[in-house]
This record gives C-alpha cells, sequence and structure tokens, in this order.
C-alpha cells in the first residue's frame, strides 16, 4: 500500500493506492481484488475492502465507502451525506455512484474509492478547505483532459486556485509497456506534444501531469509512482498483462475535524 502519512498529520486527509498483497481472493484475482464487477466472489471482495480500509486506519468509515460505476467518460459527480455507503459492498446494499470516472467530496468521513488495473489513478486534494478528488483516467479520459477538469471543478467548489491543490499519481502502464495504435498516439502528440511519445508507446504519465498543469496545478505539488503496473504484474494488477483480472484501488477520505 501506498500513502502519506504526511499529509495525513498535516491535515487529517487520507490518501491511498492499495497493491495485490494481503486480500483473500483466489487467482486469478489474488489476492487484493477490490473490483465486484470483474467475476470475483463479492464477498471476497467486501472483505479486501474492509481490509484495504482498515490498514488505512479508516476501519470505522468502512460503511460509508463511496466506489463510483467507471465508464471511461467524463462526468463529474459530487459526492454527499445522502450518498455516503453507495457502492460500499459488492455483495449487498445500495450500488455504486452512477456513471462516474470523477468522484469529489467536502464531506468528512466519506472514502472516496476507484479502481483500476493499468488506468491511471489520480488523488487531487484540497487542504484548505479540506476537499478531495478521486479520478479515473484511461486513454479515452487522458485525451478528454479529465484530469484538468477534475482539478479545475475541484478548485471551483472549494473557492481555491488549483495552484493550490496536491495531485497524487498512483501505479499505472508506462511508456515501457504501453504500445498504442500510430493514429492515437497521433491525437496525444497534436494535444500534449511529442514529450508523450516514445517510439510507437504511449506515456500516460506525462499526459496526465500536463493536463493537471494546464489546469493551474504546480509541478512541485504532483506526486508521482515509478512503478509499471505491466512491468509488476505480481504486485499490481495489469489489464494488459492479463485480461480477467482483479482492480487496484485509489481512495481518499477526509477524517472527522478533531
Ligand atoms: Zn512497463
Amino acid at each position: 500500500m501506498l500513502t502519506d502519512t504526511h499529509l495525513r498529520d498535516r491535515c487529517g486527509i487520507v490518501v491511498g493506492f492499495s497493491e495485490r498483497s494481503g486480500g483473500v481472493s483466489l487467482p486469478p484475482y489474488a489476492s487484493l481484488n477490490l473490483a465486484g464487477h470483474v467475476g470475483d466472489d463479492p464477498v471476497d471482495v467486501d472483505e479486501n475492502r474492509s481490509r484495504f480500509v482498515e490498514a488505512l486506519g479508516l476501519a470505522l468509515m468502512r460503511d460509508r465507502l463511496v466506489t463510483a460505476q467507471q465508464v471511461h467518460g467524463e462526468a463529474v459527480r459530487e459526492v454527499t451525506d445522502a450518498e455516503a455507503g453507495f457502492g460500499a459492498f459488492a455483495a449487498k446494499g445500495q450500488g455504486p455512484i452512477a456513471a462516474s470516472d470523477v468522484l469529489v467530496t467536502l464531506t468528512p468521513e466519506t472514502p472516496l474509492l476507484m479502481l483500476y488495473a493499468d488506468c491511471v489513478p489520480i488523488v487531487l486534494v484540497c487542504e484548505a478547505p479540506r476537499a478531495v478528488a478521486v479520478v479515473h483516467a484511461g486513454w479515452r479520459g487522458a485525451l478528454a483532459s479529465l484530469p484538468e477538469k477534475a482539478a479545475t471543478e475541484l478548485a471551483l467548489r472549494c473557492g481555491v486556485e488549483a495552484s493550490s491543490l496536491l495531485a497524487y499519481v498512483g501505479p499505472h502502464i508506462h511508456e515501457c509497456c504501453y504500445a498504442v495504435d500510430r493514429k492515437l498516439l497521433s491525437q496525444f502528440v497534436s494535444k500534449f506534444g511529442n514529450i508523450c511519445a516514445v517510439d510507437t508507446r504511449l506515456d500516460l504519465g506525462v499526459v496526465v501531469a500536463r493536463s493537471l498543469l494546464a489546469a493551474g496545478v504546480i509541478p512541485e505539488a504532483m506526486t508521482g509512482c515509478d512503478a509499471c503496473t505491466f512491468n509488476h504484474a505480481e504486485r499490481f494488477f495489469s489489464y494488459r498483462a492479463s485480461t480477467v483480472t482483479g482492480r487496484h484501488g485509489a481512495l481518499a477520505a477526509i477524517t472527522k475535524a478533531e
């Protein structure tokens, strides 16, 4: 698990990216699969989600976890107290937030969870007023400048400049392993520059950074993760490495004001 304890100490916001280890799911979902839509046993998925939430010290918020039906779209949804617990459990209860790849909340004790296997997980944080956004950016979202939209929306809702936001970019497929067709690559190059192409491969990390920069997020406020999911399929889930697999997660939560 990847997290930032300094952020938590400073403002009570918890950010976490899960890995494959420490869960109860069997192959091909072994072991900490957090997704209920990939064919895994939903009871196991719920146990895995509980373990991840607990590992982040958020066990008391387990039932208020919020997930989304991720569709590679551009919708941004704000989560309020009324949606707390939507999609918290794969095996029971209220379903996830409908079609959305960006969740935003200013509500404490409402952890947001999105799921990934190669796509780019992004958590955006506003420290004052406290707010978080979780973004799911595959190539469609990246090409549509979804990171920029999410940062702009979060800043707007908080009444701050995007230059005051923090951005955490989690484990995703890197330019070493992400070959795409020439037509698609040329679309990225014309929008984000030559820097996002390496031979016939796409650097989604660069695209996301450029997109966040366009919103006004400063480079010093961006924290990345060096691991490529495809190269480290034993550590993270990778859809390109095996199409039937699980999903790791990105979670963000505002703890109760003390
Ligand atoms: Zn790689």
